[in-house]
C-alpha cells in the first residue's frame, strides 16, 4: 500500500472547534470591553455628581463661618467700636471674648488693622497681645488682601463715606474671602473680612480694618454634612495624609499645605457587572453550548466527509482488492518521470501469472483472490523502495524501477519475482501454485514515451507467454530508435 502523503494536513474538524470558540469568546471579550467602558463611563459621572457636591457643600460651610463672624464685621457697632483712635475695649470683650469661643467656635479672632498689623487678638476666651496674632495674619494675609480687594470692588459712596453694596456674605457682591487653612497646626476654615457698617454708619476712604477668624474643624465637623451628601468616610484632611484609594478633591490650603476633601466613590460600574454578570454568563454558557453542539455535529460530519474523501481519493489511486497502486497511479508517476525529466532511465516490468485461471477454476473466485493478494504482497516486498509495483488488471502486475537500474540487477530482480511468484500459497481450502511471465523495457532505451514504453513491455510478456512462460523477455528496441538493440535477450526461469 503506498504510504499516506506526508504533510501538513488541515483538521476541519478542530478548525470549526476553535471558531465555535473563537465565536464565544470574541462574545464574552466584547461584551466584557462595553460594560467595563459603560462602567467607566459611569464612574466617571458619578465621580462628577459627588465632586460637585461636595464642593458645594465645602462652601456652603465656609460660608457659614463667614455669616457668623459677619454678627461682628457687618454691624454699625463694631465700626464705631474699632474705626476710632482708641478701640472700644470693652466691646471687644462683651462681643468677641465673651461669645466668640463658646458660641461659635472661633479660635482665632483677630482685628487687622489698615496697615496689615494685629490690633486686636483674642484666642479663643482670652484677650492676647495683638502681636500674638501677626504670625497668623503673616501665613494668611492672602485672605486679608482678598478680602480688602473684594471691599474696594464692592463698595459705594454714602454720605461722607462708603458702605457696600449688598449683604457681605449672601449676596452676589459678598466681600469675604474664606478658605481651608492649617492654623497653628490644626485643620480648620479661615475667614477674612473687612469691618463695614450695617445701617447708618460710613467708612472713611482707604483700606479697611479686616476681621479674621478661624474655626478648627472637629471630628463631629461634616458629620451632619457626610449624612446629607451618603458619601461614606467623607473627611477633611491635609492632602499628605489622604488614603489613595479614596477620591479626592482640593479644596484649599496654601503652597504645599494643600487640603482635601476625601471619600468613598459610589461606583457605580459595581452595580452594572453585579446586576449583568449572571445574565451575561447564563447567555455565555448558553452559546458555548450550542456552539459546542453544532461544533459537535459539524466536526463530525466535516470528519466523516475527510475520511470518505480520503478513501475515495485512496481508491481512485489503488487497487481495492491488493491496495497496490493502480494503472491511474502507475501511469502518473511514469508521466512525471518522462515529462518533467525526475530521472534518465528508468524500467517498466510487465507481469502477467501463469495459468492463473485454473485457481478460479479449480478452488473458486475467492481463492483466486487470495492467490492474487499473497503474489501481490511478494511482488511489492521483492520491488521494495526501488520502484513501485501496481495491479493493473486481473492478473496483471506493472512494475516501475527508478533504482538499481543496470540490466544485470533488473534481470536478478525479475528472476526473485518469477521464483517468490511460484512459490506455493495456501489459502482457506488449499493450496497452489503459479507461475509468472515477464516482459521487461527500458524507457528511454527501447521506447520515448509512456505509452510506448509499456507497450514494448507488453509486447515482451506476450512472447515470454509465447515462449513457454515462466521467464523474461527483455523488450527489442525499435527499428527507428537512435539506440536500437537488435537482440532478444532471452531469460529462461529454471
Ligand atoms: P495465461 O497463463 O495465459 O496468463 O492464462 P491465465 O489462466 O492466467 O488466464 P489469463 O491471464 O488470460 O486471464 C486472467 C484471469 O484471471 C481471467 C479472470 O478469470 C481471472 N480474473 C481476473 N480478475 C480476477 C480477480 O479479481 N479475481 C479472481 N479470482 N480472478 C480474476
Ligand atoms: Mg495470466
Amino acid at each position: 500500500m503506498a504510504a499516506a502523503k506526508s504533510g501538513f494536513k488541515f483538521n476541519l474538524a478542530i478548525g470549526i472547534y476553535v471558531l465555535c470558540a473563537a465565536i464565544v469568546v470574541g462574545f464574552a471579550g466584547s461584551n466584557f470591553y462595553v460594560l467595563s467602558t459603560a462602567g467607566d463611563v459611569a464612574n466617571k459621572v458619578q465621580h462628577e455628581a459627588e465632586a460637585n457636591l461636595v464642593a458645594k457643600e465645602v462652601q456652603l460651610e465656609l460660608q457659614d463661618l463667614a455669616d457668623d463672624q459677619s454678627d461682628i464685621s457687618y454691624w454699625d457697632e463694631s465700626v464705631y467700636a474699632f474705626y476710632r483712635d482708641d478701640i472700644d475695649m470693652d466691646f471687644v470683650e462683651e462681643e468677641i471674648v465673651d461669645g466668640s469661643w463658646d458660641e461659635m467656635d472661633l479660635e482665632h479672632v483677630i482685628v487687622v488693622d489698615e496697615e496689615g498689623r494685629p490690633e486686636v487678638t483674642v484666642y479663643r476666651d482670652q484677650l492676647m497681645d495683638p502681636n500674638d496674632g501677626l504670625a497668623n495674619i503673616v501665613a494668611n494675609f492672602d485672605l486679608i488682601q482678598r478680602a480688602r480687594t473684594k471691599y474696594f470692588a464692592n463698595r459705594k459712596v454714602r454720605g461722607k463715606g462708603f458702605v457696600t453694596i449688598g449683604d457681605p456674605v449672601w449676596s452676589k457682591t459678598s466681600i469675604y474671602a474664606a478658605d481651608y487653612r492649617i492654623v497653628e497646626g490644626q485643620l480648620g476654615m479661615a475667614v477674612a473680612q473687612a469691618i463695614v457698617p450695617d445701617i447708618l454708619e460710613v467708612l472713611p476712604d482707604g483700606n479697611p480694618k479686616v476681621l479674621f477668624t478661624f474655626r478648627p474643624l472637629n471630628k463631629f465637623a461634616f458629620a451632619q454634612v457626610r449624612d446629607q451628601l451618603g458619601l461614606s468616610r467623607f473627611a477633611i484632611v491635609e492632602q499628605s495624609e489622604a488614603s489613595p484609594e479614596l477620591d479626592q478633591m482640593v479644596i484649599g490650603g496654601l503652597g504645599n499645605d494643600k487640603i482635601v476633601a476625601v471619600w468613598q466613590a459610589t461606583k457605580p460600574s459595581t452595580n452594572i457587572w453585579d446586576q449583568t454578570i449572571p445574565f451575561l454568563a447564563g447567555l455565555l454558557g448558553l452559546i458555548a453550548v450550542g456552539l459546542g453542539f453544532i461544533g459537535y455535529r459539524y466536526s463530525k460530519i466535516v470528519t466523516r466527509i475527510q475520511i470518505s474523501e480520503e478513501r475515495n481519493r485512496f481508491m481512485a489511486e489503488h487497487d481495492a482488492l491488493t491496495g497496490l497502486p493502480n494503472r491511474l497511479q502507475f501511469d502518473n508517476q511514469l508521466d512525471d518521470i518522462i515529462a518533467k525529466g525526475e530521472l534518465d532511465r528508468c524500467a517498466i516490468i510487465c507481469t502477467d501469472l501463469d495459468k492463473f485461471k485454473a485457481v478460479n477454476d479449480t478452488y473458486g473466485h475467492q481463492a483466486g483472490d487470495a492467490v492474487i493478494k499473497t503474489v501481490a504482497n511478494r511482488i511489492a516486498d521483492i520491488v521494495g523502495d526501488k520502484g513501485m509495483a501496481a495491479r493493473v488488471g486481473g492478473d496483471e502486475f506493472i512494475i516501475l524501477l527508478r533504482n538499481g537500474l543496470d540490466e544485470d540487477s533488473v534481470m536478478m530482480l525479475c528472476d526473485s519475482i518469477i521464483e517468490s511468484v511460484c512459490e506455493e500459497v495456501v489459502f482457506d481450502n488449499g493450496s497452489a501454485a503459479v507461475g509468472a511471465s515477464i516482459g521487461v523495457a527500458w524507457w528511454p532505451d527501447d521506447a520515448l514515451t509512456a505509452k510506448t514504453v509499456i507497450r514494448s513491455a507488453d509486447q515482451a510478456l506476450y512472447r515470454a507467454k509465447e515462449l513457454g512462460r515462466g521467464q523474461t523477455v527483455r523488450a527489442a528496441a525499435p527499428n527507428d530508435h537512435p539506440d536500437r538493440r537488435n537482440t532478444i535477450d532471452r531469460r529462461k526461469f529454471v
